[in-house]
């Protein structure tokens, strides 16, 4: 037996890592070691979540933003971006058309609009579970007042995926705009965390001045933050941003982190996001393989899709499409797994 299974043994049974280890484990080239790695977060995985794999309808509502973030296609600064807004309606026919196809999890993404007050939101949520009283709504609009999240939830939302993006405060500050802070960031987590939403944070795997010990932060901020969620995937630069020239993140260290959130937050629901599908054509498979359990495909009206380019080359018509669900699911059970029509709630 190859005595460094000792540090992924370890980081199982304690559900912890020191610095030293995380090191290892994301610097090691021991392909034998990398795949003992994955297929203890797939076994941490199928014990509580069986080989179920859940599907969120993904509507991205708006490319509106007020923000700047450097990273990020849509921010306010990309003149070329070209910018829709969905009306209620076209929402709500999202969700009918997804709802059909065995979607029990609407997830409204967008930028931070202001069209959209809460009076609009909460309208839209309490309208959609009107008419599908049995779907989980997801919000990932942005950061708002703990009133604002509050009354979205008292009108239905479920659940709230606002990825944190770094735990350090200092890389915080060089992916974002002086006028966005780390503290209010924090903030809103844990007011989400608080009124009662499921809640995800995350992180890009990969960002403009990430390091190691950075992402060490990250980790450590799951481990006490506990959310409900985490959504990581691959930095792709995308070429109207002033992180243009940077590089990507890549496939390797996304699963590998992947398996090490899934080692330390054992029941946390874990995407394989659409940017790892879009760094690879297996991405997704493979992300399942490394301890993920959930995947999030395009329900939005395809007209808009190649508008919420968050990055270069965002992949929206192919099998993370929900029109195309049966690729999917064919392609889940290819590797042993099965697409479930359920909310699909933290266990
Ligand atoms: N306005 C919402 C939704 C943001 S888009 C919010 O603030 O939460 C969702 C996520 O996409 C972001 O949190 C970010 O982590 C990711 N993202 C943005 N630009 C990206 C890029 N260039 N590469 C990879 N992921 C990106």
């Amino acid at each position: 037996m190859n005595s460094d299974h000792q540090i992924v043994d370890s980081l199982q049974k304690e559900q912890t890592i020191s610095l030293e280890d995380f090191r290892f484990l994301l610097e090691t080239q021991d392909k034998e070691l990398i795949e003992y790695l994955a297929a203890c977060a797939r076994k941490t995985t199928t014990a509580i979540y069986d080989n179920h794999v859940y599907i969120r309808g993904l509507i991205e509502f708006t490319n509106i933003c007020k923000n700047d973030c450097f990273y990020c296609g849509i921010r306010k600064s990309n003149a070329n971006a070209q910018r829709y807004r969905l009306t209620k309606d076209n929402i709500l026919a999202c969700c009918k058309t997804g709802y059909a196809l065995g979607f029990r999890t609407f997830v409204l993404q967008g930028g931070e609009d202001a069209y959209f007050t809460d009076t609009l939101v909460c309208d839209i949520v309490s309208s959609i579970k009107k008419q599908h009283p049995d779907c989980a709504i997801t919000l990932s609009i942005g950061e708002k007042t703990r009133e604002s999240y509050q009354k979205y939830f008292n009108a239905g939302a479920d659940r709230y995926l606002l990825r944190h993006e770094t735990a350090s405060e200092a890389h915080y500050q060089l992916l974002h705009p002086a006028e966005l802070s780390f503290k209010n960031r924090m903030r809103c987590l844990r007011d989400l965390k608080d009124i009662g939403y499921q809640t995800g944070c995350g992180f890009m795997v990969g960002s403009p001045h990430q390091t190691l010990e950075t992402l060490y932060e990250d980790i450590q901020f799951i481990q006490q933050f506990h959310p409900e969620m985490v959504g990581i995937g691959p930095f792709i630069p995308h070429k109207d941003t002033p992180f243009a020239e940077k590089s990507a993140g890549t496939l390797e260290q996304t699963l590998r982190l992947l398996s090490i959130i899934r080692l330390v937050h054992p029941h946390v629901l874990l995407p394989a996001t659409t940017a790892l599908g879009t760094i690879h054509p297996q991405g997704r498979e493979m992300g399942i393989l490394h301890g993920a359990n959930v995947v999030m495909p395009n329900l939005s009206p395809t007209q808009v899709r190649e508008k919420y380019m968050l990055y270069n080359n965002k992949i929206s018509t192919g099998v993370e499409s929900a029109e195309r669900l049966d690729d999917l699911k064919h392609r889940m059970e290819s590797i042993g797994y099965q697409v479930v029509v359920m909310r699909g709630d933290y266990k």
